[in-house]
């Protein structure tokens, strides 16, 4: 059960300590309490961990400050809505991360120079954008590819980042000790913009780096689907951030594997984006660069890439994350899939419609108020 407290209540409350003293006839139960900053409001919540089906949902709700309690109906209890809960959202860098906001994280698979990354942010402000996707640690297939230039390029890039005016980094982590050296290297920097830490999907079910990435509260994560996992399998993982109190997260869906996939690298599941958005809290993202693998152009002129990310953002999606390169066939890791730069106008603008049709579709539909 999660006992959601009114917003006044606070751990130092007269009603928060009673609620206390009431819960001890049930000694069995794990009593965690868990404090929340969201974007609208600060929630109080207590979650009985163990077997409670003998507490009484009725009798905690007539408590003093209780505002409700909620049945716990799956095992990821942190990030689930339960059918009840409210989404909860995250503010970062003067940015609002939630189930209605939207944000493009445009950028380099691998920073590979200083030049490409210069060349991305700039364009990036050009465009108007504030994020960037910025790979420096690679997981790669095998141990002979490019590696990435790991911590050796981080004070230049956080500078370059300042420079242009780029809020937020989304970076891969591989390894707790990167946490550190992101977190030293801002430091040293006088942090020129913030890192969102990635969890690639080959690490999704990697427990101590996500118990790694949870412990620390500075910087939010995107969490990636594991492309060999069920939906379930990967809701329960994120929540292992979740459960070591970072709940700043986001769910990025990036394909599965399946021998149906054929065409492209992975088989797009950004239909799994309004369930994501219904079964846990975070806001969600999609990645369409690694599903499709290549710049590929359907017979409509409109490369593939794009249709997909339009399937993403029109089912709702609240960030896509995507690979640009401003020379793609020099790339050293993924340079068929990357777009290249002098289409970001064209990108930003067909994805911004999208978007604004997604809003216009979602006025249509409330307007109408089907209640069943
Ligand atoms: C990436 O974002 O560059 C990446 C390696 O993605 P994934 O973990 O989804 O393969
Ligand atoms: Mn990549």
């Amino acid at each position: 059960m999660i006992i959601i407290m009114e917003p006044h209540i606070t751990q130092e409350s007269e009603e928060y300590k009673k609620l206390l003293e009431y819960l001890e006839r049930f000694p069995h139960l794990q009593v965690k309490p868990m404090e929340h900053i969201g974007v609208t409001r600060r929630v109080l919540e207590i979650h009985l961990i163990g077997e409670d089906y003998m507490v009484s949902q009725e009798e905690i709700e007539s408590l003093p400050g209780v505002e409700k309690a909620i049945r716990v109906t799956a095992k990821y209890r942190l990030i689930g809505r339960h059918g009840a809960l409210e989404s909860f959202g995250f503010e970062y860098q003067g940015l609002t991360f939630s189930q209605d906001s939207f944000h493009i994280f445009a950028g380099l698979c691998a920073v590979d120079s200083y030049e490409n990354a210069e060349e991305i942010f700039k364009a990036l402000k050009e465009n108007g954008l504030c994020c960037a996707r910025m790979g420096a640690y690679k997981p790669r297939t095998s141990p002979y590819d490019f590696q990435g230039l790991g911590k050796d390029c981080l004070p230049w890039l956080f500078d370059l980042a300042g420079k242009y005016g780029i809020k937020i980094l989304v970076m891969e982590v591989l390894a707790p000790q990167h946490i550190e050296e992101i977190k030293q290297v801002l430091e040293l920097t006088g942090y020129p913009c913030g890192v969102i830490l990635q969890i690639g999907t080959r690490n999704a079910q990697n427990f101590e780096l996500l118990k790694a990435v949870g412990k620390q509260q500075e910087f939010p994560v995107l969490y990636k689907r594991g492309y060999g996992l069920s939906l379930e399998e990967s809701l329960n993982a994120a929540e292992y951030i979740a459960s070591e109190g970072n709940t700043k997260i986001i769910f990025c869906l990036r394909g599965v594997r399946t021998h149906l996939g054929d065409p492209h690298r992975n088989l797009v599941d950004f239909s799994h984006v309004p369930v994501v958005k219904r079964l846990t809290r975070l806001p969600v993202c999609v990645d369409p660069s690694h599903p499709i693998g290549s710049r590929v152009k359907a017979p409509d002129n409109i490369r593939e890439i794009y249709h997909v990310t339009a399937q993403g953002v029109i089912a709702g999606a609240n960030a896509i994350l995507i690979e640009f390169h401003p020379k793609p066939e020099k790339a050293l890791c993924d340079g068929p899939q990357a777009l290249l730069l002098e289409e970001l106008p064209v990108f930003v603008e067909y994805i911004y419609k999208v978007r604004n049709t997604y809003l216009e579709l979602k006025e249509l539909v409330n307007k109408y108020q089907i209640r069943r």
